[in-house]
């Protein structure tokens, strides 16, 4: 660790807004309050700002966080050309700040997450680690319907063997080592709760309690939703094109079982003319054809993971000349 870390560290707090004009003051309220606290009582450098993103927001949300920052030092804002999405506003937030602090920590701008788990995040950053997941203790404030969905999706991830952090959505804190090493990560396809996991380095996990949002609404709709977790399963898996190879495979297995009960019915003498040449060529080619889109599908899934130009390893520590 920094000789600097070993004082005070200097935390930047990265925030997406999309129209979030009724959430903003609120939030800022309570940000001010919790860094001044932190702040006072030496936990964070007074060096440490609040970064609010907008993310192409179509309310006020610029002009409150202009006027913010107009108020106070503690908040800076990033305005995207036009609306990005939430990962990748995220990521223009930590890219932007990562050099000038120790550890960034990315919360969303309604409060959902206990921003008092920051202490415990800052605290392990301290103590050495690089990475803090903030993880839900419990979805009691979620619909069924969306705890529901989530568990199954997690489950299906980790049967992707996509590596996920269980019940932790964007709330985490990484160190500014990590943000330069995530910086190495050049993919379009966004899905940062799969690919921070991939970067190793020591980590550990905070809990809390998610409380409901109070203002504005979710601006995760179903359909965003749907496209969000499918986005996760294609940019971090090709299980998938393994799959159709799978069924492939399968189905020329049973073609072959029924060639042999084809056959069969065929000397016993109970089949019209041309049936069995029928039956056989219809499974045959079925399977032959699923066998190949699944083999041409593993290479371009080979592609697909070339053109992400992933870094290959991460040091940790390089122990050279003395
Ligand atoms: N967000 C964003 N761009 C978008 C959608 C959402 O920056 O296109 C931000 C939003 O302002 C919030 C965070 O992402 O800070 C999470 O959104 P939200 O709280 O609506 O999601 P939920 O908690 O309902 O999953
Ligand atoms: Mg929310």
């Amino acid at each position: 660790m920094t000789e600097k870390t070993k004082t005070a560290p200097v935390v930047y707090l990265v925030v997406p807004c999309y129209n979030e004009e009724e959430a903003l003051p609120v939030t800022a309220e309570k940000l001010t309050e919790k860094m001044r606290r932190l702040c006072w009582d030496g936990k964070i450098s007074p060096a440490s700002r609040v970064v609010l993103v907008d993310d192409g927001s179509k309310d006020a949300t610029w002009e409150c966080i202009a006027a913010l920052h107009a108020e106070s030092p503690l908040f800076q804002g990033i305005k995207l050309s036009r609306n990005c999405g939430h990962q990748r506003a995220l990521l223009a937030g930590l890219m932007t700040v990562r050099d000038h602090c120790d550890a960034v920590i990315s919360m969303d701008a309604d409060l959902q997450d206990d921003i008092d788990a920051m202490d415990g995040m800052i605290e392990k950053f301290c103590e050495g680690c690089e990475i803090v997941y903030g993880v839900r203790s419990d979805r009691k404030t979620d619909t069924v319907f969306k705890r529901g969905t989530a568990q199954a999706y997690y489950k299906m991830m980790r049967l992707m063997g996509v590596e996920m952090v269980y019940n932790h959505a964007d709330y985490r804190l990484m160190s500014s080592r990590v943000l330069r090493e995530l910086a190495d990560y050049e993919e379009v396809n966004l899905f940062l709760r799969g690919l921070v996991p991939m970067l190793g380095y020591r980590t550990d996990v905070v809990y809390y309690a998610r409380a409901p949002r109070m203002q504005g609404e979710s601006k995760y709709p179903l359909k965003k939703m749907l496209a969000f977790a499918f986005e996760g399963i294609t940019s971090l898996s090709i299980k998938p094109i393994r799959m159709i190879t799978m069924l492939g495979v399968g189905i020329f297995l049973v073609s072959l079982a029924m060639l042999i009960y084809v056959l069969i019915r065929h000397f016993l003498g109970y089949t019209v003319v041309g049936w069995t040449f029928l039956a056989v060529s219809l499974w045959g080619i079925g399977g032959l054809q699923l066998l190949s889109i699944g083999i041409v599908g593993e290479y371009i899934g080979k592609i697909y993971l070339e053109t992400k130009r992933r870094p290959r390893y991460h040091l940790e520590t390089y122990l050279g000349d003395r």
